[in-house]
Parts: structure tokens; C-alpha cells; sequence
């Protein structure tokens, strides 16, 4: 009797956003999955909870009439699912829970579908029968909308590469845990969270690969390349042997630079730029340094308050804060306070729905929208630093020069309650400006007067600057350092801050990028903050060139037209020092 054929290799191409190769077999995550959370809210809450539900339902409404245009003969099944929708059964069911059982969105529309289906089921007829499937469709779609689920992640298997239609940091954190070899996700963006997170926990990811999902069988074998935004499913022998010669390659590459690892970032004539790192969790201190990290460059403290619907005590940022402090044995750091919104949702904020969150309550508005939650965590990092004296503040999503002065009014009250409690208080806590919206750019010599340091998140500036959703893969290929309006914001901004005698450092992708990194240099930024995996060839290029030839460059590429002009003289300057 002849074998079974061997299943068919399939390449697909996406972006690759985390470098690493990841070999293991398919993990399909069914967005059905997902837990959603579930916890009671007091009564001030419960409008919040209202206004969710409608922005749910109407969010909901809208992905069904766009499902119904492209739907075609089968437009009847989606008209069902409107009607259904627009049934009072279930979004006034869904009020009814959340008003008189005080539940949670999530959890109302969850209890309010296992009721409809219940009565369903009781009828007994065919027909109700089968529109139990209807009513499931509906209310995940209404939870799909409220956002903030988390893939369940108990039958993860060590080896697994997930495939996902998408993933939100929590669920990345989530599946981590679980030893996941590889993420594939069909949207997203280079410099969404989730492809940050992934690149910190060095897991290989690729992302935007375009029907993946349709593709992939379940357990079936699978290679990801993360560098090169390949996913091969059921690999052939002789793709399998191109990958391991490539880890080899790779691996020799990685010995040759070891040298290096504890040698300063100094380049030939003697400019020395700090390298450090970005980190979500406490615990990726120690192995940064271990690669040569020189501090923490951000810390971004948001991470501790998803995944959960309570908010953090000043007790819980003051032990995070100072496990970092402590690890990092007197080298440096910079605490973020919590930069939530946006892609980055957190059930603990219980923040309003808004139809353009990435312009809504982000970062230090939400700070200040919810005063309890921002004083609680200065409070914490503020007990923390006057223990260890070896870190500062930073303040992200500024825009103007009143945000700061507030974040500092909070600080300082802080400072004088632990004072008042007998905490030997440092008062000398710097406190920085992230440089992320146009308008702080504009405003820089301003905010230049009140800050003490200066940190430029480019992921967020390129997000606002050339208008194009960090998350969104349909504009992927517009995101573009080289953009010569973001390279003149860029010298703007460090000459400010230098004007002013302050610290200008850059803590986005950008920083992380090695090809990059002559015109960071030539930009002259202080500091670069990056995922630990990029400490190495970041570094071994600022060793490989000049100031002087770097400050040239960064002039001709802010001077070209488009930012292909000013790829194409850094790719010449690359070539010639060996680093294309
Ligand atoms: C940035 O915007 O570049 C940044 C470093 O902050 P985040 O990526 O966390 O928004
Ligand atoms: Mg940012």
C-alpha cells in the first residue's frame, strides 16, 4: 500500500518584526477563545459600562453592514445577524445586567447570550435551534468589539506557533509564558505593541501575512523566519536544510560580535552614545545587562496593569520600580509612567470607548483624567527612587507644557506626603518629556525649560507626524524614518534640548534599527534605548563609523526630497562601511 502524500509546503510572506527563527507546529487561536474579563463595577461605574455597550453595539453595527455589502447571494445570513443584533432582548438584556448585577460589560453581554440560548434551546422547535448559532455569532462580535480580551492560553503547547488573525499585548505576554516558538498574526503594524513585546520576549514574529489563517492547518509543522517575514507551513527537506545553514550563519555572526559586548559604543572618533534598553517586565534586567546593556532607556510601567481589572497600588509600583533599581546595580534608568490607551487598553483603567482612541485619553492625559491611578504610581516610583537614587521619570504623550507642570505638582505632593510619613525623600528626581506628537516638536525649546530630559519616541511622532495608525498594515509601508519631515523634526528637537543644556536620547523602533543607527548618530542623540536583541549590531555599527561622516549624512538625507532619495544615500554610506 503507497504512503499518504506528503502534505504541500506553503511560503507565505509577511512583515517581519521580531528576528529569530521559530520551528514548531501551528497553534491556531479561535477568536471564540478568548477570555473576556469578568468582574462587578460600583455604581459610579456603571455608566461607564453603559457607554461601552453602546459603542459596542454600534461598532458592531457598522463591521455587519460592511460584512453585508461584500457578502453578496449571502447577504440574507448577515441581514439575520443585524436583526438579531437590533433585537432588545439582547442589548437590553446586556443594560438590564449591567444596571441591576452591577456586571461588566464583557460579562453582561456574555450572561445575556447564555440566556437567549437557553430560552432557545427550550422552545424546542428546529428553527430556534439552529439560530442559537446566530445568537453566539452576534454577542462575539459585540465582544470583539469591546476589545480587551485575552486569548485562553491552557492548551498552548511548548512548541507552538500561534497563528492568530490578531493578538493584543496582553494575550503576547499571556502566551509567552506558555514557552510559544513563533507569533504569525494576518494584521498589524511594525511598531504596534504587540510587535514590540514580541521583540523584547524574542520571539520571532511576522505579522500582516495575508490569509495565514485560511492556510494553516491545525499541529500542522511550521518554520517562521522572523527577520525575513517568511512562514513556511509543512516545510520539505530541502527547506528545512536552507534554515538550518541560515541559524548557523546567523550563529557565527553572533560569535564574531561577542567581542564587543562589553566594549563602549564609541565611534572611531571618539563619540560615545549610551546604549540601553527598553524593557516591559521587571525580569528582562539582568539578561540586558548581561548583553551589554548600559541602563534602562524605558520602562514601560502600562504592562503591569494589563491582563487584570484591578489597578496597581503604590505599594506594587514601588516593588516593580525598585526590582528594576536593584537589578541594574547603580546604572541607570527611566521610568514611564503607564502610557494606557490606544492599542494598549487595560480593564483596570475602565477608560470611555472612543471612536479614535490613538487621539483620545493616551498616556498623560489618561494620567491625568484619573489622578488616582497616576498618584498612586509616582507614589510608588517616587518611594522607589528616593531607596535607590539611580533612575528618573518620564512623562509620555506630551503636548504641552501644562501636562508637565502637572505630572510635577503630583510628584511633589507625593514627595511631601512620604516625607511627612518620615521617608528620607530624594528631591532631586528628574523628571523627562517624551517628544511624540507634532506639537511637542514645535514647542520643544518650551518644553525644553521644564524638563529635565528629553526622550523621543519615534514609534508615536512617525505615527502622528505622517498620519498613518501604527497598528494598521494597510499603511505599514508608509511608516519611514527617513521621511525628511521626520528627520528635521528629529534635529529640531535634539538641538533644543541641547540649547537648553538637557539630554536628548530616542527610545523608539528607530533606535533598534543597526542600519539606522549612522543617523541617529548623526542626529546627535544622546542615548539610544532599544530591545535588548539589538544591543549588538546597533553597537558594532556606531563602532563602524565616524561622527563626522555621520553628521554629513544626516544633513544630505534631511536635505533629499523624498525619503527613497534618502534611503539610497544611506544604503552608499552602509556599502561602503561594510554594513549594508
Ligand atoms: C514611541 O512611541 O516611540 C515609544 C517608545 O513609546 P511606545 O512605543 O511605548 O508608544
Ligand atoms: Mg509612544
Amino acid at each position: 500500500m503507497s504512503s499518504p502524500p506528503a502534505p504541500t509546503e506553503h511560503i507565505l510572506k509577511g512583515i517581519g518584526v521580531a528576528p529569530g527563527i521559530g520551528r514548531g507546529h501551528v497553534h491556531l487561536i479561535d477568536r471564540r477563545r478568548r477570555q473576556h474579563p469578568k468582574y462587578r463595577v460600583d455604581v459610579d461605574g456603571i455608566p461607564d459600562e453603559l457607554r461601552r455597550i453602546e459603542g459596542a453595539w454600534s461598532d458592531a453595527r457598522d463591521a455587519l453592514a460592511a460584512l453585508q455589502e461584500k457578502a453578496g447571494e449571502h447577504s440574507s445570513i448577515v441581514e439575520a445577524h443585524l436583526l438579531m443584533l437590533a433585537d432588545p432582548m439582547l442589548v437590553e438584556g446586556a443594560r438590564r445586567q449591567i444596571v441591576d448585577d452591577h456586571k461588566c460589560a464583557e460579562w453582561a453581554i456574555r450572561a445575556t447570550v447564555q440566556e437567549i440560548r437557553a430560552r432557545f434551546d427550550a422552545l424546542g422547535d428546529a428553527y430556534f435551534r439552529e439560530r442559537r448559532s446566530d445568537v453566539d455569532f452576534v454577542g462575539d462580535r459585540l465582544l470583539d468589539a469591546l476589545g480587551v480580551g485575552v486569548v485562553a492560553d491552557d492548551d498552548v503547547d511548548n512548541d507552538a506557533i500561534v497563528v492568530a488573525h490578531d493578538l493584543s499585548p496582553g494575550d503576547a505576554i499571556a502566551l509567552s509564558r506558555r514557552g510559544v516558538r513563533a507569533f504569525v498574526t494576518e494584521v498589524g503594524g511594525a511598531t504596534s505593541h504587540t510587535a514590540i513585546l514580541a521583540r523584547a520576549l524574542e520571539i520571532p514574529a511576522v505579522i500582516a501575512c495575508k490569509s495565514v489563517l485560511e492556510r494553516a492547518g491545525r499541529g500542522e509543522p511550521c518554520i517562521v523566519d522572523g527577520e525575513r517575514g517568511e512562514v513556511v507551513l509543512s516545510p520539505s527537506p530541502d527547506v528545512i536544510a536552507r534554515f538550518d545553514a541560515e541559524e548557523q550563519r546567523r550563529a557565527v555572526r553572533i560569535e564574531a560580535l561577542r567581542r564587543e559586548v562589553f566594549l563602549p559604543a564609541a565611534t572611531p572618533d571618539g563619540v560615545r552614545v549610551a546604549l540601553y534598553v527598553n524593557v516591559e517586565i521587571a525580569e528582562e534586567v539582568t539578561p540586558a545587562i548581561a548583553r551589554g546593556a548600559e541602563g534602562v532607556g524605558l520602562y514601560r510601567s502600562e504592562f503591569l496593569f494589563l491582563n487584570r481589572t484591578t489597578l496597581p497600588t503604590a505599594v506594587e509600583h514601588e516593588r516593580v520600580c525598585s526590582a528594576i533599581l536593584q537589578d541594574l546595580a547603580g546604572r541607570p534608568a527611566t521610568l514611564r509612567t503607564f502610557d494606557l490607551g490606544s492599542d494598549k487598553m487595560s480593564a483596570a483603567m475602565r477608560a470611555p470607548r472612543e471612536q479614535n482612541p490613538a487621539l483620545g485619553l493616551r498616556g498623560v492625559r489618561l494620567g491625568l483624567a484619573r489622578p488616582q491611578a497616576l498618584r498612586a504610581q509616582l507614589r510608588g516610583m517616587a518611594a522607589a527612587l528616593s531607596v535607590h537614587r539611580n533612575g528618573q521619570i518620564l512623562v509620555p504623550m506630551v503636548g504641552n507644557v501644562d501636562e508637565v507642570r502637572a505630572v510635577r505638582a503630583i510628584l511633589h505632593e507625593e514627595l511631601d506626603q512620604l516625607a511627612a510619613e518620615g521617608v528620607d525623600v530624594w528631591r532631586e528626581i528628574k523628571v523627562g518629556v517624551m517628544i511624540e506628537l507634532p506639537s511637542a516638536v514645535f514647542i520643544a525649546d518650551h518644553l525644553a525649560e521644564e524638563a529635565d530630559f528629553f526622550s523621543v519616541g519615534t514609534n508615536d511622532l512617525i505615527q502622528y507626524m505622517l498620519a498613518i495608525d501604527r497598528g494598521n498594515e494597510h499603511v505599514a509601508h508608509l511608516y519611514e524614518p527617513l521621511h525628511p519631515a521626520v528627520l528635521r523634526a528629529l534635529q529640531i528637537v535634539v538641538d533644543a534640548g541641547h540649547r537648553h543644556g538637557i539630554p536628548v536620547g530616542l527610545c523608539g523602533e528607530m533606535a533598534a534599527d543597526p542600519h539606522l543607527a549612522p543617523i541617529c548618530l548623526g542626529l546627535g542623540f544622546d542615548s539610544l534605548s532599544m530591545p535588548t536583541a539589538s544591543l549588538r549590531d546597533v553597537k558594532h555599527a556606531l563602532r563602524s563609523t565616524s561622527h563626522a561622516d555621520a553628521v554629513a549624512l544626516v544633513k544630505a538625507c534631511a536635505g533629499s526630497r523624498t525619503a527613497a532619495a534618502a534611503t539610497a544615500l544611506l544604503n552608499e554610506a552602509l556599502a561602503a562601511r561594510g554594513l549594508a
